[in-house]
This record gives C-alpha cells, structure tokens and sequence, in this order.
C-alpha cells in the first residue's frame, strides 16, 4: 500500500459512522418488490440529494423510458418499470479511457411476517456492532459502502483518471433485471462491481437459471381434492429427471460443486392443490432452478418432461397446462478464470481483510445482466449474511456487519486507487 492508499483508508476509518449512519438511514427508507410493483421512488430521490451534496452530477430515470430498453431480448415486461427509477451518478475522472460501475439494488425483499423481527424491520437499528433492517444487507450495504467511498475519494482529494459511475438500480429482486438491463443501455462501461455479493465473497462466476409454474386439473368434476393431489404426485416424480439433470451439471462444475448453490439447485416454491373447498380439481407447482446450460437446452428438457406428465396424467382423466416463466431466464454468467478486475479488487480485499479473499460461484442476480448485456467485465462482491444463515438475505432480523461494511468501502476505495489511475 502506497501513502495516498493508506491515507485514505485511515481516513476511511475515521469517519465511519458517516457510513454506518447513512445505511441506517437508506434502511429506514421502505422500498419493498411487490414484483409488479415497488416501492423504489423515495429510497431513489434520497440518493439523487445525496449525490448532489456530494457534487457528483446525477440522474434520476425510469428503465423503461431508456432508448431501446423495451425492445431489448433481456427486457421483461409486466414489472412497471415505467415507475421504479434508477439512479446513476458520476465522478468525472481527470483523463477518462474507461468507466467503471458501480451497482448495487435500490428494492428490498418485502418485510414478511414483522412477528418473526425482534427488531423494527424498517427501523436501521445498530447494535452490537451490527445494522439490522430489511434490506440492510441486500442491498443497500452496497448502496451505502460505493456513496461512503466517492464521498471519501473526493474529500481527501484523491483525483482518478477514469470516470467512476454508480448506479442504484431498481427491481432486482423476484427476477426482475430491468433496472440493471437500463443502466448497462444508458451507461456502458468496460467494468461493473456488482455490489450485491454476500459474505465478503468475490463473485466472477454466476448460475442460470428461472421460476416457473405449471397447472394441473381434473378433466371431470370433483368434490374432493384427493385426485388433483395423486395429479401432483405424478408431476414429482417426472420433475426428478429434470432436477438430477440440474443437480447433475452443477456437480460436473468446480466451482458449484459442493458449494451451498448446488444445494440449492432445485427449490420447490409452494405446491398448492384446490382452495379451501373450492377449485379442487386444480393443482399449481411452482419451483425454482439454477442452471449452467443455455436456455434452449432448458427449453428442450422442460418440453420433453410436460410431454410426459401429460401422458400419465391422461390415465387419471387429468390434463397440464403450459410451463410458464414468473422470472426472467437467467443466463448464466461462466468466465474461464477470473477477469483482471475480478482480480485486481480481490487482491485489494485480502489488503484490507488481512486474509485470503474467496473467489466462488453466485447464485441468481443481476450479475447475469451485467455480464450478458454490460459489454465489459462484470462480477459480485458484497458483505452480508447468506440466505441460510440466521439474519442473512431475505429473512427476518436481516443485519449487516459493520466492520465488513467498511471493509468494503476500504476495499473500493484501494480498487477504485488502482483501476482508474
Ligand atoms: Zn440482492
């Protein structure tokens, strides 16, 4: 580390309440998907302010008003992002060859059940070293650490070369990926740091994958919801061909093979058969799946094991509707090795942290936009509790580290130092 680096993460140091104030703040913003809808606009016009005190020239826009962006193959529609903005800001660099991004979701998983909180879900609590709140780690930690890190940059008057972006994107969760898709068309840059990794992790690699749900009904009458059920039987046990061919081609991959992903790989969101004494010959499965092949491949297979299900469900007087898609289809996001940058911000990780830093596999996020449709580098890297653990993403009492919060905002400011000089 150079005098300019260590000066600023000292400085860094310093000022970290700064930081651990403004995430609170960002989390007592609601912003929750509603999958349709999202309630991105207010958490959005606090960091457009926020910008501007800082005297970064910034922008407010819908994804869907970005030239090209509802013709686009990644575009998704239905998700009215006629209405959740994005926000991108820019620090000008003195001599610019190249942008680099930075990223991070502005929507939060809604709340759920407030039962399950031992702490005001919205609230921004810190304690114990922690910051809780929906959304404290995903994603707004990485929204806080990219604001805390120009803020630094420029208070300390460190001057880059390259033009440093940061974007605040909208809908990013339950599949979304318009607001992703609208910065990579408005904004293309050689680099995009994702921040919506988790466990101080470095993310290069990314699965594919996709929700969907299919129905099942009783050709005839019922007035039981017993034959739909043996209708959903049959469905599970065709699906397990599909699912060993997922689980089959994670395990063939070094990097998800054993790993909390290939666990993962095939989750059942909810089975649900008649309503309550009423629609009982109906049955709906939806099931989410990550994989490592194109979405042909996924198409053939998913066409192959309809034709099944609806073979044997003839013989119970039962037919099945389509497969249909309630996210988009991820790409999956496969590097050879790890890019330069990946590398480059890793090293300044394991710098910062004092010990080696992790290179793994992600599962789904945007990093399939970034890496698909951003034309440049693209990967993940972020602090926070994974979806299993106790306080990680999505669950109640959702918190972040601090000391991992600065630690990224540390590790920004070396890699920003190093990539844009
Ligand atoms: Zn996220």
């Amino acid at each position: 580390m150079n005098a300019v680096e260590e000066r600023i993460l000292a400085y860094m140091q310093k000022q970290r309440d700064a930081l651990f104030e403004l995430l609170s703040a960002l989390v007592q913003i609601d912003s929750q998907n509603f999958v349709q809808t999202g309630r991105e606009q207010e958490v959005q016009e606090k960091i457009l302010q926020h910008c501007q005190a800082l005297g970064l020239p910034a922008q407010l826009y819908v994804p869907d008003r970005v030239p090209g962006l509802t013709a686009h193959p990644g575009y998704l529609p239905g998700r009215g992002t006629d209405r959740r903005p994005n926000v991108t800001a820019v620090l000008h660099g003195t001599a610019p060859k190249r942008r680099i991004m930075l990223a991070a979701h502005a929507d939060t998983m809604p709340v759920g059940d407030e039962r399950l909180w031992t702490v005001p879900p919205l609230g921004g609590v810190r304690k114990n070293g922690r910051i809780y709140g929906r959304g404290a780690g995903d994603d707004k930690a990485g929204i806080a650490a990219a604001l805390f890190t120009l803020q630094c940059l420029q208070e300390t008057g460190v001057q880059l070369s390259d033009d440093v972006l940061f974007t605040s994107y909208a809908d990013e969760e339950y599949g979304g990926g318009n607001g992703a898709l609208a910065a990579c068309l408005k904004y293309p840059s050689q680099v995009y740091v994702n921040l919506d990794g988790m466990g101080m992790a470095v993310n290069p690699w990314g699965v594919g994958g996709c929700v969907v749900e299919i129905e099942l009904w009783t050709n005839a009458p019922v007035s039981s919801a017993w034959p739909a059920y043996e209708g959903v039987q049959v469905f599970m046990e065709n699906l397990k061909t599909f699912s060993s061919s997922r689980y089959g081609e994670m395990a063939r991959s070094s990097v998800y093979n054993g790993t909390e992903e290939y666990r993962d790989t095939m989750r059942i969101g909810s089975i649900a058969v008649g309503d309550n004494c009423s629609d009982l010959g109906r049955a709906k499965v939806s099931f989410v799946f990550y994989t490592l092949s194109s979405r042909q491949v996924i198409q053939q297979e998913l066409v192959q094991l309809r034709a099944q299900v609806a073979d044997d469900l003839k013989k119970l007087q039962m037919s099945i509707g389509e497969f249909r898609a309630t996210s988009r289809f991820f790409q999956p996001v496969l590097p050879a090795t790890p890019g330069t940058e990946t590398q480059r911000l890793a090293s300044a990780l394991e710098e910062v942290r004092g010990k080696p830093t992790v290179l793994r596999g992600f599962c789904l996020s945007d990093l399939s936009i970034f890496g698909q449709y951003g034309g440049g580098e693209a990967f993940n890297f972020g602090a926070g509790q994974s979806f299993a653990q106790e306080g990680g993403f999505h669950q109640p009492d959702e918190y972040v580290d601090c000391q991992e919060l600065l630690d990224e905002a540390k590790t920004l400011a070396l890699y920003l130092i190093r990539a844009a000089t």
